[in-house]
Formats: structure tokens, sequence, C-alpha cells
């Protein structure tokens, strides 16, 4: 499979082109940067640390997807929903794992779903599907006499807060208790707030360091705390799910994926 990188000069870009060097059945089809980016013209695999391979970071995403079977973006939200509507009119699979991604950037993705495969995961890691649905079932099990809390930390290069992990989480708990998260969430506190809402989902951010990604779900109960952690020691652990779903997408039907319709995991 020709696999492109869009951003491949990013920190995640960087991992993809090295992981994709590394795996068998896959191919670099090459590589883009945004416009302007110092790293066009350059080798993108010497970039990435690997040997030159003579395929150079170019800013023509059109030209990438015409020569990729799978494309996969880890940049930005206004980026990637460029990228979707150029993966729907090709007919390229996209694999995203962009975050940060509003209701307009989701609905451009949704649309191009009707015309080609496209995965799309917050976190593409086995353990943090893992986690998702584990707290799914968790929270389905227990009352709201358990305030869910979930926090997280990330490296201090991180713009978007909180991370779109720690949203999915949130996510897959109000789906637990059959709650809407846009109508029970608690991003921020501060100041004098009064008591905590009961059946509110909260979120605590943490950033610093070089931390890939820590994340924690927390059921407080009277008397006792269940707490979920998955903890990434390493970014290639994404840009292998990334793979993996770029893998799955032969011969799928057109729609928006998850990573847990990739693991298998439903
Ligand atoms: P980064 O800033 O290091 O890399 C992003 C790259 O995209 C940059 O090199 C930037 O120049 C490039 N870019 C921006 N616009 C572009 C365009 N129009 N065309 C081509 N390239 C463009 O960031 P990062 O740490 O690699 O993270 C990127 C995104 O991936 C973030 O949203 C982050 O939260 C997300 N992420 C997701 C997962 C996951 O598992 N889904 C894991 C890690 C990071």
């Amino acid at each position: 499979m020709k696999i492109g990188i869009v951003g491949c000069a990013g920190r995640m870009g960087q991992m993809l082109v090295r992981e994709i060097l590394a795996t068998d059945g896959c191919e670099l089809a090459g590589g883009t940067e945004a416009l302007g980016s110092d790293m066009i013209g350059r080798d993108v695999a010497e970039i990435a640390g690997a040997e030159a391979l003579g395929l150079t970071v170019g800013d023509d995403a059109q030209a990438l997807f015409q020569v990729s079977d799978t494309v996969v973006d880890f940049t930005l939200p206004v980026a990637t929903a460029r990228h979707a509507e150029m993966a729907a009119d090709l007919g390229r699979a996209l694999i995203v794992g962009t975050t940060g991604l509003d209701a307009d950037h989701l609905s451009t993705l949704s649309t191009a779903s009707e015309k080609t495969v496209i995965v799309q995961a917050a976190n593409m890691s086995v353990g943090v599907n893992l986690l998702l649905g584990l707290t799914e079932q968790v929270a389905g099990i227990l009352s709201d006499d358990y305030d869910i809390e979930i926090v997280e930390m990330h490296h201090r290069h991180k713009v978007d807060a909180p991370s779109g992990t720690a949203l999915a989480l949130g996510k897959a708990a109000a789906a637990g208790r059959g709650v809407d998260l846009d109508k029970a969430s608690q991003r921020v506190r501060d100041g004098h707030t009064g008591p905590r809402v009961t059946g509110n989902i909260g979120f605590a951010t943490l950033r610093g360091g070089d931390i890939a990604g820590d994340h924690t779900v927390i059921f407080a109960g009277d008397g006792e705390r269940i707490e979920l952690t998955h903890k990434a020691g390493d970014r290639a652990v994404f840009a292998r799910g990334a793979i993996r779903a770029a893998l799955w997408t032969q011969g799928q039907a057109p729609g928006l994926y998850s990573m847990r319709d990739v693991l298998g995991l439903d």
C-alpha cells in the first residue's frame, strides 16, 4: 500500500515516516508540509532521521493524494478538512489523527466519507481504545453517585485542550450513562464555582515536559474511588495504530470509521 503523509515534518509526521519505512506491505508515497515551510524541498525520509529516499517534501497535497492509496493526516483542523474534500474527490482513503476538530470540520469529514473511507480517531493507540470501551462500561454500571472526572497531561507544545482523547473519554462516559456530553460537561473550573453539579463530567488539563499522553478517568464515590489510567510512553504507538488503520482501509466500503472499528473492539 502506498501511503502519503501530509504534515510529514511534524512530530507525528516524522514518526509516521519512520514507521512506514519499517512496516512490511507499506511504501512511502511522499509527504507534504504547510505552504512556506522551510522543510519543503528536503528529503522526506532524511528529515525523519532515516536514509534519504529521493522523495522531496512538497506543498501540493492534491499531487500527493494522486500517487497515494491512503493518506495519513496529523496536521491542523483547517488543513484536515481540506484534505478530506480532496480524499473524496480523488477516491483515496484518509486516516485522520488531527485533534481539535470542531462541528464544521467533523461535518466536512462526514460528507467526504459518503464517497471514500475515512478513519478518524483522537487517539490511535490500542490501549486507549480499550480504555474507551472500559470507561463506557463502568459508567453504565455506576450511578451518578460516582462523580466522573477526566484528567489528562501532555507535552508543553500541545495547542488544544482538553485533549481529543479526554473528550472522547468524556463521550464514552456520557454514552455509558445515557446522557449528552455537551449538556453534562464541566470543561473549566476557576474561582467561586459552588459545589459540584451531580451528574456532570469534569475535565482537568495539565501541560508540561515531553509527555506523549496520560489519561485517567476517575469515578469518585463516597468512601471509594475507581481510576482507569492509560499512559503512552512513546508516540510510536499512535503512528503504528495509524498505519494499521491505513492497511485496514483496503476493500472497505466508504464511511466514517473509528479506531474501535479498525481494532474490531465494537
Ligand atoms: P506538529 O505541530 O509537530 O505537526 C503538525 C505538522 O502539520 C506541522 O509540521 C505543520 O507544519 C503541518 N501542517 C500544518 N498545516 C499543513 C498543511 N496545510 N499541509 C501540510 N502540513 C501542514 O504536531 P503533532 O504533535 O505532530 O500533532 C499533530 C496533530 O495530531 C495534533 O492535532 C495532535 O493533537 C494530533 N495527535 C493525534 C494523535 C492520535 O493518536 N490521533 C496522537 C498524537 C497527536
